[in-house]
C-alpha cells in the first residue's frame, strides 16, 4: 500500500463536473489500494475575485485580513469534494491548513511551513478515510490564518508530502508534464518521463511555469519524490527526481528555457578601478531589484562598458537608480532596452559532457541570430537575444539537440 499526496490546481476544480471528476481520480487511487490526502486549490480566479474584492475596500488591505479573506477560496474547494467523495462512497474528512496541523511563521501573506502535526491526518488515514486538505494556507504561534504566497498550494502539498513521508507526490494540472520546451513555440516538444530537480528549478525560474518555485525547491531538499501529471487525462506525467543515473546514459540536454521577462542596462564608460560593480549593482540590489546577468568589459584603456540584466517590470525604476549613480562615477553614458529575451539549455548532462556551448552557438549563428549576452551555470547555458528572434532561437536549440519526438510513421 503506498501513501500519496495528490494536489489539484485550480483549473482542476473549477467547476462542479470538475471537481466530480477529481473525486473519481481520488476514489480511483483508494481502490487501487493507495492512502490519500489530496491538496486543493481555490476554484480557479476565485483567488483573485477575492483579492480584487478587498481591493474595493482598501488600497492597502491589512494582510492579516487579506489572508483571512483568500484563505477561503481553498475552503471552498475542500468541501465540495468532501461531498463530491461521499457520492461516490468514499469516506473523507476535509480539513483547512490549521486544522490539518499546517504551521507557519508570522509573515502574513508570504508565510513559510515551519512544521506539520501530521497525528490527525494519519488518524484518519488510518481509518481508511481520505483527507482533504485546503492548500496555500496555515496557522501561526498567535493563531492567526496565514497564506503561502500565491501557487503556494503545491508548497502546502509537498510539504504534507515530506511529513507524512509519502511516497509520491502527485501534482494534477492542466498540462499533462514538463516538456523539453513550451509545446506553443514548438508543436513537437517531447513530454519528459523524467526530470532532476537541479532542472526543472532552472526550467522554472525560466518561465515555465507548472509548479510553484518554492515547491520544487522544498522537494528537492526534502527528496520527495514529485510527479506533475493531468487531471483531464490518463498517463504517468513527468517524475522530478534526484539525479542517480548513470551520467553517461543521461540526456545530454533535458529541455530548452526562455523568458521574455527582461531588460538590460548598460553603462558606458565608467572609470575602470575596484568598487565599480558594487557602486552600480549596490543601489539596485538595495531597492530590492534582482540582477540576473552582468557583463563588464574593459573599453579603451581606463574605462569599463557595465551591462546587466533586470526583469523588465523592474526596468523602469533600475534605469532611474543606475543614471543617478552613473552621473556620480563619471560614466560617459546610461542606455538600456526591453525588447531582449533570455533562452537557456538546460541539463544536467553538461556536467560530464564538453562541448554543450559550441552545438549551442553554432546553431544561434546558422540562423544568423546575434548573440548579445551570455551566461553559464553547472547545468545551464543561458543568451540574451533580441526578443524578435526568441522563438526562431528557441526552435533551432530545440532541433540541435535533438529534443523532439521521434517522428511517426504512419
Ligand atoms: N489559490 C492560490 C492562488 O491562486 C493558491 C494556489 O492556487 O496554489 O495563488
Ligand atoms: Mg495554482
Amino acid at each position: 500500500m503506498s501513501l500519496l499526496v495528490h494536489k489539484y490546481g485550480g483549473t482542476s476544480v473549477g467547476s462542479p463536473e470538475r471537481i466530480k471528476a477529481v473525486a473519481e481520480k481520488v476514489k480511483a487511487s483508494v481502490d487501487a489500494g493507495n492512502q490519500v490526502v489530496v491538496v486543493v486549490s481555490a476554484m480557479s480566479g476565485e483567488t483573485n475575485r477575492l483579492i480584487a474584492l478587498a481591493g474595493e475596500m482598501s488600497k492597502r488591505p491589512e494582510p492579516r485580513e487579506l489572508d483571512v479573506l483568500v484563505s477561503t477560496g481553498e475552503q471552498v474547494s475542500m468541501a465540495l469534494l468532501c461531498m463530491a467523495l461521499s457520492e461516490l462512497g468514499q469516506e473523507s474528512r476535509s480539513y483547512t491548513g490549521a486544522q490539518a496541523g499546517i504551521r507557519t511563521d508570522m509573515s502574513h501573506n508570504k508565510a513559510r511551513i515551519t512544521d506539520i502535526d501530521t497525528e490527525k491526518v494519519l488518524a484518519d488515514l488510518n481509518k481508511g478515510r481520505v483527507v482533504v486538505i485546503a492548500g496555500f494556507q496555515g496557522i501561526n504561534a498567535d493563531g492567526d490564518v496565514t497564506t503561502l504566497g500565491r501557487g503556494g498550494s503545491d508548497t502546502s502539498a509537498v510539504a504534507m508530502a515530506a511529513a507524512l513521508e509519502a511516497d509520491e507526490c502527485q501534482i494534477y494540472t492542466d498540462v499533462d508534464g514538463v516538456y523539453t520546451t513550451d509545446p506553443r513555440v514548438v508543436p513537437n516538444a517531447r513530454k519528459l518521463a523524467k526530470i532532476t530537480f537541479e532542472e526543472m528549478l532552472e526550467m522554472a525560474s525560466l518561465g515555465s511555469k507548472v509548479l510553484q518555485i518554492r515547491s520544487v525547491e522544498f522537494a528537492g531538499k526534502y527528496g520527495v519524490a514529485l510527479r506533475v501529471l493531468s487531471s483531464f487525462a490518463d498517463g504517468d506525467g513527468t517524475l522530478i527526481t534526484t539525479d542517480e543515473e548513470n551520467p553517461l546514459e543521461q540526456a545530454l540536454i533535458s529541455g530548452i528555457a526562455f523568458n521574455r521577462d527582461e531588460a538590460q542596462i548598460t553603462v558606458l564608460g565608467v572609470p575602470d578601478t575596484p568598487g565599480i560593480a558594487y557602486q552600480i549593482v549596490g543601489p539596485v540590489a538595495d531597492a530590492n531589484i534582482e540582477v540576473d546577468m552582468i557583463v563588464q568589459n574593459i573599453s579603451g584603456d581606463q574605462f569599463t562598458d557595465f551591462t546587466f540584466t533586470v526583469n523588465r517590470t523592474d526596468y523602469e525604476r533600475t534605469f532611474e537608480i543606475v543614471s543617478g549613480k552613473a552621473k556620480e562615477l563619471g560614466a560617459v553614458d546610461v542606455s538600456g532596452r526591453t525588447d531582449i529575451a533570455k533562452v537557456s539549455v538546460v541539463g544536467v548532462g553538461m556536467r560530464s559532457h564538453a562541448g554543450i556551448a559550441s552545438v549551442m552557438f553554432e546553431a544561434l549563428a546558422k540562423d544568423a541570430i546575434n548573440i548579445l549576452m551570455i551566461s553559464t551555470s553547472e547545468i545551464k547555458i543561458s543568451v540574451v537575444v533580441d526578443e524578435k528572434y526568441l522563438e526562431l532561437a528557441v526552435r533551432t536549440l530545440h532541433e540541435a539537440f535533438e529534443l523532439s519526438s521521434p517522428v511517426e510513421v504512419v
